[in-house]
């Protein structure tokens, strides 16, 4: 029996799709047909099914958290079966047991691979011939085609390697260096964990450096001068070159010409420029672009973005969403061009194709590796209506990115006036679009295309030598600090983090290397990172939390705050991932830096001053005095508690009463009130709802029915 593993049941599904097939109990069993003339059965994981053990699970004396037993690196790695998904465990052990074939048909990348050959090895199987199902789309012609043309699994156990040498080097970064910091800050007197990454700190450590720029950021004042200009065919205004950090500045530059005082001059126009400008269509995107575009038109976060597409791909609509290309082949572009008018018609659009050749910005074989850029696939539904929001707009945008390819630039004349009072030039810039070429497609999106670019504005018809009066005046403002980074541009940010290293080689290796994280990850990187509170976002900007800061500070230097580590990272793993590098070679390199960080770290942590954040942290857990009035009311996690608890205070509430959630608001009224208003939501133990409000007597809680 020939099986096919999938990464997900809904996976399962789409391959099973275009054969006669039937449901049986944790796979799906595709009848005897041309392709499977003894049939196949298609059966998944659910993600990640397998898993490195704990520490405690190699050595009971790991399980205490104690510099001492630091550097943790158990002799071999060793897998189990995550607990949840036993079941499923089963259901696929069982079937590739009766394999005589496997079909690797996770999704074609490092982590797919990973998925795919744990539960293999796991399961006893490694030595049964292995198949490799390898398409970038999950449309019904593409999974007949691929199932055609399986690859050895020969071709791909590379990728499974590379999978294991990150998985292996992240557990022993995550978890030694997550163990020393947050040991070494309990002795400055923090209670938290603190969680560090290979690839999250360095981000946190770019967000931090913004968050201190702006801090640091002195406004000062400026003074520009202005002048309103008019002229036989109308008005027009202009700005001197420069900026000035006082009046008396501004009018020494511009003297004798312009005086304090006086505001109307006589000028003439001295230089009219025009220059045709264009704009090509953009690219096509990969994973990051797409992020970054979504969020800055819709501020979707870059997480709702991947989950949108990979929703939209599992229907069959878009290419595989993981992909780091910006490119596609002859044979994509091909469909593309033969399905042009219908893409148009599904987002309400008609244009004549401007060309139907392929270029080379858009279609260039030798820029795609695995995938190619994230386009709609040939199969088109009839109508999006039953898509939500998100899906719609996004689908949206990947059609757009498509059909940009068959349309021209756009078009638009720049001009430059140069106006003189005296010796003094003043300048003016307008802009008059000349053909709208792929704008067209953005033309009714109420965020526009481009916010940056300047406000078209149309100038009166001047010529050169033309005389005119001025009025001048001085405009004063502040220097205005730099914004914190919103959630798309931290995925840009660490696409691009390369440009952020200051060595030159290591640079060019980041850029190479496509930056800190992977399409795959940045967006769980955002995530995670908000989830350990070392972040948050607020109206889409990204701030650092105290609790971020200290952990800043006490990984400065080391190279866990810098993206170096991670462009060599992934420039070995891909080498490992080609068959050129071992994954045991790297796996020794991270074992060594771990003995490196921890020497490190004992020297820096005597020097690190963090009193400031243990005082911010601690206010900002504080929900409000405690009744005893001794300490204040935090939140410990599962429930809200007196911090004074060590001087005796044993007021404490669960966060939970017979069913409803408490909200600090509600604990802070109930302290400092004595009783809250009516709270509806709670289940008595008979099952029924009812609403009451709660008041507090001798530190116990109390309901009150009235
Ligand atoms: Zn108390």
């Amino acid at each position: 029996m020939i099986i096919v593993l999938a990464e997900k049941p809904d996976q399962a599904r789409k391959l099973a799709a275009p054969f006669p097939h039937t449901k049986g109990k944790g796979f799906l069993l595709i009848n005897s047909c041309k392709e499977f003339p003894s049939g196949a059965k298609v059966t998944w994981a659910i993600g990640h099914l397998v898993e490195l053990k704990n520490p405690d699970e190699y050595n009971e004396a790991w399980k205490k958290w104690s510099l001492d037993s630091l550097p943790i690196i158990p002799e071999r790695f060793e897998y189990k079966v995550s607990k949840d998904k036993a079941a499923q465990f089963k259901i696929v052990k069982d079937l590739l047991k009766e394999a005589d074939q496997i079909i690797i048909a996770t999704d074609p990348a490092r982590e797919g691979e990973n998925i795919a050959r744990l539960l293999i090895m796991m399961a006893g199987c490694s030595n049964k011939p292995i198949k490799r199902l390898w398409t970038s789309s999950l449309t019904e012609n593409a999974i007949r085609k691929g199932f055609a043309e399986v690859r050895d699994g020969s071709t791909t156990i590379n990728l499974f390697y590379e999978a294991q040498a990150r998985q292996i080097s992240d557990w022993l970064i995550g978890l030694n260096a997550s163990r020393l910091y947050t040991l070494h800050l309990q002795r400055k007197g923090f209670k938290e964990v603190f969680s560090v990454g290979r690839v999250q700190t360095p981000v946190l450590t770019l967000i931090y450096n913004r968050q201190c720029e702006i801090k640091n950021f002195k406004s000062e004042p400026f003074f520009e001068l202005m002048a309103e200009f008019t002229v036989a065919t109308g008005k027009y205004t202009g700005k001197l070159r420069d900026r000035y950090p006082s009046k008396e500045k501004l009018y020494e530059a511009v003297k004798p010409y312009i005086e304090p005082g006086k505001a109307t001059y006589n000028g003439v126009v001295k230089l009219v420029e025009v220059n045709e400008k264009r704009t090509q269509p953009p690219t096509l995107y990969n994973l990051s672009g797409l992020q970054a575009a979504m969020n800055k038109k819709k501020k979707y976060s870059p997480t709702d973005v991947l989950t949108t597409v990979q929703s939209l791909y599992e229907k069959g609509y878009v290419s595989y969403p993981r992909s780091d290309s910006q490119h596609i082949t002859a044979e994509e572009f091909a469909y593309l061009k033969q399905n042009l008018s219908n893409y148009q018609q599904l987002i309400g659009v008609s244009f004549q194709a401007h060309s139907l050749e392929p270029s080379k910005r858009y279609v260039n074989p030798d820029k795609v590796s695995d995938h190619y850029a994230i386009i709609p696939t040939e199969k088109i539904p009839a109508s999006t209506a039953d898509f939500t929001e998100m899906e719609k707009s996004t689908y949206d945008e990947i059609i757009k990115s498509a059909l940009g390819m068959f349309l021209p630039d756009y078009t638009y004349e720049e001009t430059v006036i140069t106006t003189a009072i005296g010796e003094v030039d003043f300048l003016t810039k307008g802009k008059t679009e000349k053909s709208i070429g792929w704008k067209l497609l953005y033309r009714n999106d109420p965020e526009g295309t481009d916010d940056e670019e300047e406000q078209q504005s149309t100038l009166p018809r001047v010529n050169q030598a033309d005389p005119t009066n001025g009025i001048v005046s001085v405009k004063d403002g502040m220097t205005q600090p730099p914004k914190p980074y919103t959630q798309g541009q931290l995925i840009t940010l660490m696409t691009n983090a390369g440009r952020h290293v200051e060595d030159k080689e290591m640079r060019d290796a980041l850029n190479e290397s496509e930056g800190l994280g992977t399409e795959a990850t940045r967006s769980s990187i955002i995530e995670t990172l908000m989830q350990r509170e070392f972040i948050l976002v607020k109206k889409n900007q990204v701030y650092v939390t105290p609790k971020g800061e200290v952990l800043c500070e006490a990984v400065k230097g080391t190279i866990l705050s810098k993206p170096e580590m991670t462009a060599q990272w992934e420039i070995f793993l891909k080498e490992i991932g080609r068959g050129n590098k071992k994954s045991s070679a790297f796996v020794e390199n991270t074992k060594k830096l771990c003995h490196k960080l921890l020497e490190q770290a004992s020297a820096d942590m005597g020097n690190l001053n963090v009193e400031a954040q243990i005082a911010a942290t601690e206010e900002a857990e504080q929900i409000c005095k405690c009744p005893c009035g001794n300490g204040h009311i935090t939140d410990k996690g599962k429930f809200y508690g007196c911090t004074a608890y060590k001087e005796g205070c044993k007021v404490s509430f669960h966060k939970e009463l017979l069913g409803k959630k408490l909200t600090p608001t509600q604990i802070k009224t109930l302290c400092e009130k004595g009783k809250t208003g009516k709270i509806k939501g709670f289940t008595s133990k008979n099952k029924k709802k009812f609403e009451a409000a709660l008041s507090l007597k001798d530190g116990k809680i109390e309901f009150i029915f009235s």
